[in-house]
């Protein structure tokens, strides 16, 4: 049982009124009031995952809060991160190699920072006549692979440590000699512990991702605890998991009582996936990795070990990402993605949504990705309040 009162399994309805009548309390008028000449301000609740924003949105939690909290979608869409030069470079392999480019299905439309009347994404590469196919398992990678035992295949992997793990099960088990790797992984926690580590975070709670902290153990959490003095808890993606996760990180912080609580305790266990772990270990080195619009994050990517050089396609192709290319690396002109993905800007706040940036024409990748805070909203409604505090 988790310590935060609320039970996981106890229903929506209930969590929800628990949630706002701590919220209406007098306690926690006083927290957010405490001089009400200065007008209140609201307790901001970042979720780190863009899985947990898909339920919020879709599910209308947040126009049900009480409207002192507000929910932050935080910086948990691969998609939307993954370095502009790398789509770049896998654009270019599929066109210039004679290989089979595989990428999951969200990869295919988010476009690089070339001149419209190029290629520019990976579903225009697979039109000109490239051979890209989009997968939805890392399974599927070595099936292809061993059904096409004369041809290259490499799969472009963009995603978090539970995308990755996987991955990297495929690569300790069995890889077979045509495959190889063009990898843009990373790990969820350093872009969180650098914005706690920033002037101005943003948030005063934090909801950490109940599918990271399955494979990677929910103690990976505790540094926002010990070195930060945030309340946080871990969620699952049921609108029951995150209000309860609501509720504790609220009742934390009213109560100055800190803990790393674990609201889906159903998945999430301290140590987590010891054997996923280890294959991690096995094949992969973390390293400083570049976030898209963001920069370069200390320990945030995986990068493959050198015993797998044979299957590290930035080793066996010709390196196509020509440096001094105008805006490579950058978001799209005008696109606020990075603000927007480390909650500094709410997806209606860039200039772009809406008019030029939809989902069937997206500028930048937080509009194409199901787990961008752009398309989210788009698809399943902006908050009425739109107002920040
Ligand atoms: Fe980028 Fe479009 Fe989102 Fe603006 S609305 S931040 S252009 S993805």
């Amino acid at each position: 049982m988790p310590d935060n009162v609320l039970s996981s399994s106890t229903d929506a309805k209930t969590c929800l009124q628990r949630v706002n009548t701590l919220m209406a309390s007098p306690a926690a008028k006083a927290l957010l009031d405490p001089d009400s000449k200065k007008g209140s301000r609201r307790f901001k609740i970042m979720n780190v995952c863009g899985g947990h924003e898909r339920s919020i949105s879709m599910s209308g939690i947040r126009n049900a809060l009480h409207p002192s909290i507000e929910l932050i979608p935080g910086p948990g869409c691969p998609v939307c991160i993954c370095p502009e030069e790398d789509i770049y470079q896998a654009i270019q392999l599929a066109l210039n190699e004679d290989i089979i480019l595989l990428a999951f299905g969200d990869m295919l439309r988010v476009p690089v920072n070339t001149s419209k009347k190029t290629i520019r994404t990976l579903q225009q590469a697979h039109a000109a006549g490239a051979d890209i196919r989009a997968i939805a398992s890392p399974l599927e990678a070595r099936q292809i692979a061993l059904q096409n035992p004369h041809r290259a295949v490499v799969f472009f992997v963009a995603g978090f440590e539970t995308t990755t793990a996987p991955v990297a099960g495929l690569i300790a088990e069995f890889i077979p000699d045509n495959l190889s790797f063009l990898l843009a992984a990373r790990l969820t926690w350093p872009a969180v512990a650098m914005l706690l580590e920033s002037d101005i975070p943003g948030f005063d709670a934090l909801i950490a991702p109940g599918h990271v902290a399955t494979i990677m153990g929910g103690n990976e959490w505790q540094f926002a605890i010990n070195q930060f003095q945030i309340p946080t808890a871990i969620a699952g993606f049921t609108p029951e998991s995150l209000l309860t996760a609501f509720y504790s990180v609220l009742r934390q912080q009213l109560e100055q009582r800190l803990f790393l609580d674990n609201c889906y305790p159903q998945l999430v266990t301290q140590q987590g996936n010891i054997s996923a772990q280890a294959q991690l270990k096995q094949t992969m080195n973390i390293v400083d990795a570049n976030w898209r619009g963001i920069g370069i994050i200390p320990q945030s990517g995986f990068a493959l070990k050198a015993a797998y050089d044979q299957h590290n396609a930035r080793l066996l192709f010709d390196d196509y990402e020509q440096q001094a290319r105008r805006h490579r690396g950058a978001m799209p002109a005008g696109c606020d993605c990075a603000k927007v993905v480390l909650g500094k800007l709410y997806p209606y706040e860039c200039k772009l949504y809406g008019r030029t940036c939809k989902p069937d024409e997206p500028v930048g990748p937080c509009m194409v990705s199901d787990e961008g805070a752009c398309r989210i909203w788009w698809v399943h409604g902006a908050p009425r309040n739109k107002t920040k505090a």
